[in-house]
């Protein structure tokens, strides 16, 4: 078995007397430390400010049902293929010898976390991040969910070109046994050329009939299963924009209101939202288009039901977070990004028409504006640029960022990402980085869905107050802190949005540690700078 996908009973026993442990949950006292700042003239004022909460986590792990939408999809399949695969503990053969499945990828099976150090070494103790607390474990993951295309996983998977042969060739029959079930289709919303692929389609009836039939799936499959737990995730072509219309989707009455009318621009992917967060479970949104309006927003609020998205952050941009933050953090200035991709599997193709291809360009397009924001020095903000242009509606300054994205069937799956940094350094001269990055887009993408998957579960199992007399509650519907798998994060309304990739990951893994009662300065490291 692959260190990856090893089944390991760890528990993490903090001894504190912050943190109690009962055989149903995990208890931690967390003081959580901040700042409130104000300029005063020459003067910044700081003023530590600091809030008690108290964390708790359920112990015991549900058994936990996927259901995907697009699910004969590259994603989808190369998501079941890859969990059958772990399960059954198929192993195949290619030119560089026998290989084991795994979940490499996958931050929380395959990154660790540094708790401490070893008193009787003196050297770092890590872990699995998925061992921080009770986890589902992926293997035991069921898999099901909806595609407008009927073919079952075995074909999607051979018509995915993703997995090698061989392993394709031992999956067929566990695959044969997975259909999707079948799906709303509203054309206007995904590229003209998928309509040869909708042949397993809910018949035409009104909207609301779709949302009933869509909740009854997601009963039917959690009690086929005896599921304890559900995510449903939107893996699908991604759709044109929704237009944001006042007393159509606007609020989470007008929403209501539109699907029961019908309304021509209540999305698939809002649909389904809508159904997920009305049966309670949360519902992830893989794609770039604004599924979540408002009106979708807060019903998730009124309903205390868990949403997140947008976007799989899987190459590309993630790169992108990491390279804008280093720059600009190291006092570079980056003048303009420009990406270029061409890729030639489904999701290339159905992002060749031009409404679809604006959803993804405009979920790439503002991943490095919190980096940009963070530093005035390099950039001016909209104030200064407004005294110097004398247009008092001028935007921040901001380096030129273009995407590019085309369509090119021969390199199937395999996508080329081509990214040039041209950025200004010391007493004027330039720097260009050009990075070139190629690799099956879906086997990137699948340890995402997973992460998504297990973290929003986990999520639901921690609740938190703020002082002892209160109850507890769940956190807030807006599940900001699955952002590191996402590419345009959604973020609680009113809140800034956090791209960079480390202050995500530095978010998580503190909050983790939190439900243990464990406070992170770790990186401090005064023992070796002190005497
Ligand atoms: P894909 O085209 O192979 O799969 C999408 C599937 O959705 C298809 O099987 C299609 O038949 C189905 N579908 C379309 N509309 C549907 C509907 N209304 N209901 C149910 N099924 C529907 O694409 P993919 O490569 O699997 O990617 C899936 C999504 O994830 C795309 O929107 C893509 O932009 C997004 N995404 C992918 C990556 C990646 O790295 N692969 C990264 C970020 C985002």
């Amino acid at each position: 078995v692959h260190p990856t996908a090893e089944r390991r009973e760890t528990v993490v026993l903090v001894d504190s007397d912050r943190t109690a442990y009962t055989d149903e949950a995990i208890t931690a006292k967390f003081t959580y430390r901040g700042a409130a700042v104000t300029r005063e003239g020459s003067a910044v004022r700081v003023t530590p400010t600091k809030e008690e909460f108290e964390f708790r986590t359920q112990r015991k792990v549900p058994k936990l049902g996927v259901m995907i939408i697009g699910l004969g999809g590259n994603n989808g399949s190369t998501f079941t293929a890859t969990i059958l695969a772990n399960k059954h503990h198929v192993t195949w053969q290619t030119k560089e010898g026998l290989q084991v499945p795994d979940y490499v990828g996958s931050m929380l099976r395959a990154s660790t976390v540094r708790m401490g150090t070893d008193p009787s070494t003196g050297k770092d103790f890590h872990l699995p991040v998925c061992d921080l607390l009770p986890m589902v474990h992926p293997n035991d993951i069921v898999v099901g969910g909806w595609d407008i295309s009927g073919a079952p996983l075995d074909e999607a998977m051979r018509r995915a070109e993703v997995l090698p042969y061989d392993l394709q060739r031992q999956l067929t029959p566990l695959m044969a046994s997975v259909r999707p079930l079948p799906s709303i289709y509203y054309p206007s919303f995904i590229a003209a050329n998928q309509g040869a692929r909708a042949d397993n389609v809910i018949p035409g009836l009104g909207k609301k009939d779709h949302l009933a039939h869509i909740r009854k799936d997601i009963r039917e499959f959690k009690a086929a299963h005896q599921l304890d737990q559900l995510i449903v995730f939107w893996s699908a072509n991604t759709e044109r924009y929704s237009a944001i219309i006042p007393g159509v989707n606007d609020t989470k009455e007008a929403l209501l209101a539109s699907i029961d009318a019908s309304h021509p621009e209540v999305s698939p992917s809002t649909l389904f939202g809508v159904a997920a967060v009305l049966e309670g479970v949360p519902y992830i949104n893989g794609a770039p288009q604004n599924t979540f309006v408002p009106g979708l927003i807060q019903l998730a609020e009124q309903r205390k039901a868990f949403i997140a998205g947008d976007d799989l952050k899987s190459g590309q941009t993630k790169m992108k977070s990491v390279l804008a933050e280093f720059l600009v953090n190291a006092g570079i200035k980056p003048l303009s990004i420009a990406s270029y991709n061409h890729l030639g599997n489904n999701d290339g193709y159905n992002l060749s028409a031009e409404p679809q291809f604006k959803s993804k360009e405009i979920s790439k397009s503002s991943v490095v504006d919190d980096m940009v924001a963070a530093n005035h020095l390099l950039y001016k903000p909209a104030k200064e640029m407004a005294k110097e242009t004398g247009d008092p509606k001028a935007k921040a300054e901001h380096p030129d960022h273009i995407i590019v994205i085309k369509y090119v069937p021969a390199v199937g799956d395999s996508k080329r990402a081509l990214d040039e940094y041209y950025s200004r350094i010391l007493m004027g001269g330039r720097s260009t980085i050009s990075i070139i990055n190629e690799c099956e887009d879906s086997l990137l993408a699948t340890p995402l869905i997973l992460d998504l998957c297990l973290l929003a579960e986990l999520l639901t199992r921690v609740q938190y107050r703020t002082a002892p007399t209160e109850d507890f509650q769940p956190l807030y519907a807006v599940l900001s802190l699955l952002s590191y798998m996402l590419k345009a994060p959604l973020v609680k309304p009113g809140t800034d949005v956090v791209n960079a990739l480390s202050r995500q990951r530095a978010a998580l893994e503190q909050f983790l540690k939190a439900c243990l009662g464990l406070d992170n300065s770790s990186d401090l490291l005064l023992e070796t700078r002190t005497w």
